[in-house]
């Protein structure tokens, strides 16, 4: 086990002065994740700053424009089991339930699990073959490895691993926003530009930089979120990461779809929306199905599966329209 210090923070502002100046400090959380990572050495840091103590980030409150706020502290239990976040955003409840175990859920925080890093075998191995997320420069082994898990849209050379978060595609669907504390104050980044594409530099997950910490997320007041649903394929029923996942929430006149939120997870290195599935399903009525398979299909225009994923292009369209009909029961 690689060795490290271990102090607590209580004060935001002095935890994150303290992550800006030492590039081999980390924020603990949960732990869930993290001591993973140091276990299996794709994450050595000297120094761990257990943010646990810090005030007003385990809240999960009403905003005045009527959405919702998050804090980051929260417990991905609680606020599953929150009263407000399973009547007003049932998609964001099962994307909790559907996610890990019981006793990881009430251990996990809301931040963490959206900072947690892929499960590709490659990055998470022990002794790890190539991998560009770990070591930059040395290659992907998985681009023409096994990659049954990975990805069918946004890929690039340099990496082609998924985000393993379920909750954040139900947060992409909702247009969630994550709050971020940094040294020059607060800021919001909207959900759909926190996680990165991999590019040229797959090492960098997300958005945020040395110094940032996540405070809270909040969910707007979507009219979708009510007739919403989580959908988890996944190899086996409960303990496992998403083969491919859906996130959909509907507005609807009587039948007629109003408006429709549908993103993905399983299938990119972040939650992908379906922002062409959306457009083409305004109009369309829950009952016709060829319909509302065209429309969905017509996001998947641009998938590019690898060697071992092609299933996954059908699979997708399944579970966004299966995610979509079940949405569509709750109007
Ligand atoms: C066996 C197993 C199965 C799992 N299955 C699933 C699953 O099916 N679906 C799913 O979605 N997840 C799953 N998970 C992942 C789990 O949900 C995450 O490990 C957990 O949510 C991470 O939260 P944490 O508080 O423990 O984070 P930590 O491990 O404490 O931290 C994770 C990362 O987030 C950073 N961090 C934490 N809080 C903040 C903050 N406020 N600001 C900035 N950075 C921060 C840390 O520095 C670290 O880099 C599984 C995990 C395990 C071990
Ligand atoms: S897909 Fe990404 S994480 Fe997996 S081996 Fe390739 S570079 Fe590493």
């Amino acid at each position: 086990m690689h060795p490290f210090a271990l102090s607590r923070a209580e004060d935001p502002g002095a935890a994150i002065v303290a992550h800006a100046s030492d590039p081999q400090l980390a924020f603990i959380a949960g732990g869930t994740d993290l001591i993973g990572l140091i276990k299996d050495r794709a994450a050595r840091p000297a120094h761990l700053l257990d943010i646990n103590s810090l005030p007003d980030m385990a809240r999960i409150e009403p905003l005045p424009n009527g959405g919702l706020r998050i804090g980051a502290l929260a417990r991905m239990s609680d606020v599953a089991a929150h009263a407000e976040v399973r009547r007003r955003f049932p998609v964001i409840a099962e994307g909790l339930l559907f996610a890990a175990s019981g006793q990881l859920r009430n251990m996990a925080s809301m931040g963490g699990n959206i900072m947690q890093r892929t499960r590709c075998a490659y990055f998470r191995d022990e002794d790890p073959l190539p991998c560009n997320k770990r070591r930059p420069g040395s290659g992907c082994s998985a681009l023409h490895g096994f990659n049954r898990n990975h990805a069918i849209f946004g890929w690039s050379e340099a990496c082609v691993a998924t985000n393993p978060s379920d909750v954040a595609v139900a947060f992409a669907a909702m247009d969630a926003n994550v709050i971020v504390r940094g040294r020059t104050g607060e800021r919001s980044i909207p959900f759909t530009e926190f996680h990165r594409l991999p590019g040229t530099t797959p090492e960098r997950d997300t958005a945020l930089g040395q110094g940032d910490l996540i405070v809270a997320i909040e969910v707007p007041p979507r009219v979708e979120g009510r007739a919403s649903h989580y959908l988890k394929v996944r190899d086996r029923q409960s303990y496992e990461f998403a083969l491919v996942s859906a996130a959909a929430a509907v507005a609807t006149d009587g039948r007629r779809i109003r408006s429709a939120r549908l993103a993905m997870g399983g299938v990119a290195h972040k939650p992908w929306r379906l922002v062409a599935a959306e457009a083409a399903l305004r109009g369309v009525s829950l009952d016709d199905i060829h319909a509302l398979e065209r429309a969905i299909a017509t996001s998947f225009t641009d998938a590019r599966p690898l060697a071992h994923n092609v299933f996954k292009v059908e699979l997708a369209q399944r579970v966004a329209l299966r995610a979509l009909e079940t949405a569509g029961a709750r109007v």
